[in-house]
């Protein structure tokens, strides 16, 4: 899928697992009632694991650093690195909950979600220093924001200190990450409604994207991409801004489809130094993945 070849990196993914337990309703219970609900289905979720297991499947060397609790969700999350082949050394066990979405679906297909972000909550600097030896190896770090904002500062810090490019997906929006703060980001990759959060401008149409993305490279970030759900993603730079469409796909479920752009764009990219060429795997895979029902396992294998 746009990534194929040898096995690369390794990248480090420091950053969050979830567990969806994904209950399918007729309809929402009130206050003190009981009702009975069709279906349930359990699946593994959380930014930071969907983005790894995406980097996985197309050949990455992955090492995971994120906590989990002590509970059978982390035994879960723990077979499904294994079976993608993600490196366990640093996922932390935690005396708490691990972190789960409890989703509910509606006959009409639309989702209510709970988010309890248990032991992601404690994932600490701490932890990200002593995964130091292990991110010293890699070639790139990717984060998002479901973990404290300290950790992935600290992360974002050791990345400058040891000259490894940072990967920081804003995600979710966070009205307390400062612009200023993202000095040693060499790939910022927002959505729209992130990057509205985060400059604090409209982003109506592509000129309002340019423009916004023209602050964050003014706040020291290298490389902006701004995804676009069906129209693609916008890169813009220093040297200018290019448009990379993504392929016309019938979409049946785009939960996890900026995971799948992140995880094939940082797998292609530490493959190929290109960025625009890594764009165009990553939305062609992210496309790829709307196509089918679910989060990770709408991810294609290379
Ligand atoms: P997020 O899931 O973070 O909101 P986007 O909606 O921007 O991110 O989607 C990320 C990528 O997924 C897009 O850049 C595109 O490649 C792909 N994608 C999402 N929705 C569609 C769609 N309806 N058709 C084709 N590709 C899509």
């Amino acid at each position: 899928m746009g990534a194929d070849g040898p096995r690369v990196g390794p990248i480090a993914v420091i950053g969050s697992n979830m567990v969806d337990l994904i209950s399918y309703i007729h309809r929402m219970p009130g206050e003190g009632e009981t009702v009975e609900a069709p279906d349930f289905r359990m699946g593994c979720g959380g930014k930071g694991a969907n983005q790894a297991v995406a980097a996985a499947r197309l050949g990455s060397e992955v090492v995971m650093v994120t906590r989990v609790g002590d509970d059978v969700f982390a035994d879960t999350t723990l077979r499904n690195f294994a079976d993608n082949g993600i490196d366990t050394e640093h996922v932390l066990r935690t005396r708490a909950s691990s972190g789960v979405a409890p989703i509910f679906v509606d006959p009409e297909s639309r989702n209510s979600i709970l988010i309890i972000k248990g032991a992601n909550a404690l994932l600490t600097p701490q932890d990200v220093e002593a995964a130091r030896p292990a991110v010293a190896r890699c070639e790139l770090i990717v984060l998002q924001l479901e973990i404290p904002l300290e950790t992935v500062r600290a992360a974002m810090d050791l990345g400058r200190e040891l000259g490894i490019p940072v990967l920081l997906n804003p995600a979710p929006a966070s009205p307390d990450l400062d612009i200023a703060q993202l000095r040693s980001v060499d790939f910022l990759v927002p959505n729209e409604s992130e990057l509205e959060l985060l400059t604090g401008m409209p982003v109506d149409d592509l000129e309002d994207v340019r423009r916004a993305a023209e602050v964050l490279l003014e706040a020291g970030v290298h490389d902006v991409i701004v995804t676009l759900g069906a129209r693609g993603a916008l890169w813009v730079h220093e040297g200018g801004q290019e448009l990379i469409e993504a392929p016309r796909v019938q979409a049946v479920d785009t939960t996890g489809a900026g995971d799948a752009f992140i995880g094939c764009f940082a797998t292609s990219w530490v493959r190929t130094r290109d960025i625009a060429a890594a764009i165009r795997a990553g939305t062609a895979y992210a496309a790829d993945s709307v196509t089918r029902q679910g989060t990770q396992s709408s991810y294609a294998r290379a």
